[in-house]
């Protein structure tokens, strides 16, 4: 071999593998020879079996929360650079969220630093917020915190070959005035501890002297606003803080508090089975929280919170301590600015295809909430393409398509394409939007995940439907959705669990459930310890008072 083609091949290896350049440098201190240079720095670049150089495409990642961290943990293809754009140096276990209000759960137990899992993988992070998407220019604007500037944030742009939006969704006030200014939200570590100190303070300062009865049991008036998972395991997990904390701690007190849950709809909990709605709204009566529904907030005042009636049709106050949101959620500013920019404007989430892909976007894909695209007329794939098809048959016991079809056409056995489009119509918008749940969030992270790890074999050999327009297949399976049960916590060791198979089960035994299986989804061992350990030193000291 010529020196030349030596040092040519010396040269592509070591910018094949740049850590071997230390190993090079030690060689040659010893043996006094040749010096070959190499950056050893990560590399951009890799080479193809036939030394080619080529150039790795970047993917950005905006999000380190269900949907985003499990994207990361189960992405693996060496041919991407991954680069996460997070305000959020962490991810947090939002199931355990409620538990932290009263403290049964530490906030630090439930999150876990991304810093460790970009360790990992070598993928790059930079905490920041994505203020603004340029799909058009492949670019993100972000704005990230420093208090060393002028304006409070420093600004950059980021240029991207893929995005990966999995922002997650925002609090919904649905303009209700004076909501954003007094009430808390439950959606993050912080509003969660926030929550806790004004439980509190509310108890410190109703045990001042000199109040009277009245003063006391405003500042002891929690108001819980939104029937749904949230509301209720917050409103149960503050009883429980009230019947078996604040009795010890505030025995004076404790006769003027007050739990008021308001919901705007008939039930509480109305995605769950009857029965379970049933049970919780019993059990809450039985535990003395005032359960109000058909009652919708109209506006929150430094001191009342009034609620429009929907039976008499007239307009409350009431003097409350504190009052908690949670009634839903919507898109946040950057994501609804980027609907306007791709056409999605009228739409209230964000659609995407049954890829993931962002509809009218090249390059971009959307996880946390999504909107199935309008079902097309065809027969071939169906339930393949089109998990919830098959998912609606099952709920609906029908047999197959065929079943469907009867069940909208009647007898008549001649089907008319028009026909099937309605029968297929019926079952889209019956079952539209899959539940904005850390279960839905965690499975398209990780089905987007396998998809970039098998990109290269299955841009040779596609595993996906046949294509409806155009030729051949498509790359991938479609995205399909498991649902493994759903769980509602309603306080005094006792839970709701509805699962697979139309299965309810509550009462103590499944509260061991829930805890048994929220204690496995925790993400690290070192969370796992945690939360088990909060929940022991729960369970022998009682909760922890200090308002610090
Ligand atoms: P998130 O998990 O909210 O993550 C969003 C991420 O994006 C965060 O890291 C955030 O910091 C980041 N981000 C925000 N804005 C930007 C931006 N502009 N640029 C870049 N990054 C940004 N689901 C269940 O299945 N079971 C439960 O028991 C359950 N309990 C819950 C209890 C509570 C109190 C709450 C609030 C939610 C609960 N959920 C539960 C719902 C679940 O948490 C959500 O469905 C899930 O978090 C959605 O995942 P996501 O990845 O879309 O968004
Ligand atoms: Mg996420």
């Amino acid at each position: 071999m010529s020196t030349r083609s030596f040092c040519k091949r010396a040269y592509s290896f070591f910018k094949a593998y740049p850590s071997a350049s230390k190993l090079l440098l030690l060689s040659t201190c010893s043996g006094g020879g040749l010096l070959v240079y190499s950056d050893s720095s990560p590399s951009k670049r890799t080479l193809t079996a036939d030394g080619q150089e080529i150039k790795k495409k970047k993917v950005v990642v905006l999000g380190s929360g269900w949907s985003g961290y499990s994207f990361l943990s189960h992405f693996n293809n060496p041919n991407y650079d991954v680069q996460v754009v997070s305000p959020r140096n962490f991810f947090l276990f939002t199931p355990l969220l409620p538990s932290v209000t009263n403290g049964t759960v530490e906030a630090r137990s439930i999150v876990e630093p991304i810093r460790g899992l970009m360790r990992k993988k070598g993928f790059e992070y930079t905490e920041a917020e994505c203020v603004k998407i340029d799909p058009s220019n492949k670019k993100i604007h972000c704005k990230s915190k420093d208090s060393t500037s002028l304006k409070g944030t420093t600004e950059f742009d980021m240029d991207y070959d893929i995005l990966v939006v999995a922002v997650g969704a925002k609090p919904n006030t649905f303009n209700t005035p004076g909501v954003e200014e007094h009430a808390h939200f439950l959606k993050e570590a912080d509003d969660a501890l926030k929550i806790r100190r004004s439980v509190i303070n509310c108890f410190e300062r109703a045990s001042l002297p000199d109040l009277t009865e009245e003063e006391r049991k405003k500042i002891l008036h929690f108001v819980v606003v939104g029937g749904g998972p949230t509301g209720v395991e917050f409103s149960a997990e503050l009883h429980d803080f009230l019947v078996e904390d604040v009795a010890k701690i505030y025995p004076k007190v404790q006769e003027f508090t007050r739990i008021t849950l308001l919901e705007a709809g008939d039930h509480i909990l109305n995605m769950f089975d009857k029965r379970i709605t049933a049970f919780a709204e019993e059990k809450f009566q039985r535990d003395g929280i005032d359960l109000k529904t058909k009652s919708m907030v109209v506006g929150v005042t430094a001191d009342e919170i009034s609620t429009k009636e929907r039976g008499s049709g007239e307009v409350v106050s009431e003097p409350y301590g504190m009052v908690v949101w949670s009634t839903g959620i919507g898109s946040r500013p950057v994501i609804k600015d980027f609907m306007h920019q791709i056409g999605q404007g009228q739409r209230r989430v964000l659609a995407t295809d049954e890829w993931l892909r962002v509809e009218g976007c090249d390059s971009v894909y959307a996880l946390g909430t999504l909107n199935k695209k309008e079902f097309k007329g065809v027969v071939k794939d169906i339930c393949q393409r089109y998990p919830q098809v098959e998912l609606y048959l099952k709920k609906k016991k029908l047999r197959n398509i065929a079943n469907l079809l009867k069940s909208a056409n009647g007898d008549n056995t001649e089907l008319s394409i028009e026909t099937f489009k309605q029968a297929l119509s019926e079952v889209d918008t019956q079952m539209k939007n899959l539940p904005a749940t850390a279960q839905v969030a965690s499975q398209q992270g990780k089905y987007l995940a396998k998809c970039f790890n098998k990109m290269e074999k299955c841009e040779k050999k596609p595993e996906g439907p046949l294509r409806f327009r155009g030729e051949g297949r498509h790359r991938f399976q479609p995205f399909r959705y498991r649902h493994f049960g759903s769980f509602a916590p309603l306080g005094g060791e006792q839970t709701a669990a509805e699962l697979p198979g139309d299965w309810v089960s509550i009462g103590h035994s499944s509260q061991w459930l829930w805890y048994s299986v929220y204690a496995s989804k925790l993400v690290s061992w070192r969370t796992r310890s945690l939360v088990v350990s909060d929940w022991v030193r729960r369970f022998i000291f009682g909760r922890d008072s200090s308002s610090i």
